[in-house]
């Protein structure tokens, strides 16, 4: 065992070869990138780009079916475009073990919204982990391949930014052999027509029962015992910010979101006088704990948009801030993303803007275009959106 600083990233990468995956796919996008540029350094893995995040998850099914355990990665607004396949495959199940990686962008860095990705989970009925640190982020990888197979269930890791992209001490194994395995025909399990989807539907509730049980049990999910007065319930980085502002409370460190503890909830619950939930974006734990009947305060103390830190914490809960050396960053100059001096974009929008046009747009570096003086975007919606947008706003005849 080797000890390394490794970003959540590298560490995710570390975790799927620790855990013997022979086949990763992605699409590119902030904050997931390095994954699939590391993983793609150990020779023993199929390590490869799709198109978009749809092929990179089909591509990981096929590898899943073909008997090799696969990884496939993507932000967060990628899993809308992987939401068909990834709904569907929760009934299918996998063959080899099959993880789903999806990095959420708190504060959107570099997104166009900020969707909380959990949710996701509980729409496909899959199970999810959310480490708060690197040794984490590969430790559940590892797990979440065990989970996989165990309950012939996709797996969903979710990760935020902080995590992606912080660097901290990780403990390192071995690389597991894992064998092939037979793709034996099964069309119950895998031809998803209704007669068949009905079926599995009832395996897939089933398996969320059995899931919730290890859900109760998993070291993922712990009681860190503390002082009674106060009990904190947190999960991913948000965690480390809680540890942070609440040194003395006692705290249920949650892994696995999806399925909750219900009954770990309850327990830890009656163990202290209150509870506070410190979770980054939307009540997802929130509201799954009240509808258990058990009183937490959270989102009438958190905000509900952009990342958390420390001091968000602190005054959300009516502690005060933390003096830093640089407090104001006013002062400095602002420097925006631009496109680049020789972008060839640049050439376009500048022999198009005499024209007027309005500009329908899609992401990516051109979408900068519309910082003057270019000035060359009138609306920019989400990846591949830009054609259908012209198309529909042609066909009505609006000013052009
Ligand atoms: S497309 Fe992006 S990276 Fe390439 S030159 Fe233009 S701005 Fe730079």
């Amino acid at each position: 065992m080797k000890k390394v600083l490794l970003t959540g990233n590298e560490a995710v990468a570390r975790g799927a070869w620790e855990a013997g995956v022979g086949f990763a796919a992605a699409y590119p996008g902030t904050p997931s990138t390095e994954i699939t540029e590391t993983i793609a350094q150990y020779d023993e893995v199929k390590a490869e780009w799709a198109p978009n995040e749809k092929v990179a998850l089909e591509s990981a099914i096929g590898a899943s079916f073909g008997g090799v355990r696969a990884l496939a990665c993507m932000k967060h607004v990628g899993l809308n475009v992987a939401a068909d396949p990834f709904c569907t495959l929760s009934y299918v199940g996998v063959n080899a073990g099959l993880v789903l990686l999806c990095a959420d962008d708190p504060s959107m860095h570099s997104s166009q919204n900020e969707q909380d990705t959990r949710y996701y989970a509980r729409l496909a009925k899959v199970p999810m982990l959310e480490p708060s640190d690197s040794q984490e982020a590969l430790d559940f990888i590892k797990l979440a391949f065990e989970i996989s197979e165990a309950f012939d269930t996709p797996v969903m890791v979710r990760v935020t930014t902080r995590v992606s992209h912080s660097r901290t001490l990780v403990s390192t194994g071995r690389r597991k052999a894992v064998k092939q395995k037979e793709f034996a025909r099964n069309p119950q399990k895998y031809v998803m027509v209704p007669a068949f989807a009905r079926m599995r539907h009832r395996f897939v509730v089933e398996r969320m029962g059995r899931l919730a049980q290890y859900s109760e049990t998993t070291p993922m999910n712990t009681i860190i015992k503390g002082s009674r007065k106060l009990g904190v319930v947190s999960a991913g980085v948000a965690f480390q910010y809680a540890r942070e502002v609440f040194p003395d409370a006692s705290f249920l460190k949650l892994g696995m979101t999806h399925p909750l503890p219900e009954k770990l909830i309850k327990k830890f619950a009656r163990g202290v006088d209150k509870v506070f939930v410190v979770e980054e974006l939307e009540p997802f734990m929130e509201d799954q704990i009240k509808a258990m009947g058990v009183a937490v305060t959270g989102k009438a103390a958190l905000p509900v948009t952009d990342e958390l830190n420390p001091d968000v914490v602190r005054e959300g809960f009516g502690k005060k801030r933390r003096r830093h050396p640089v407090e104001d960053t006013s002062k400095l100059p602002p420097r925006p993303p631009n496109l680049c001096a020789g972008c060839p974009h640049r050439g376009f929008y500048t022999a198009a803007k005499p024209l007027k046009p309005i500009v329908f747009g899609d992401i990516g570096c051109y979408t900068l275009g519309m910082l003057p003086p270019l000035s060359m975007h009138d609306a920019c919606v989400c990846m591949g959106a830009s054609i259908g947008i012209a198309h529909g706003y042609s066909r009505v005849g609006a000013n052009k």
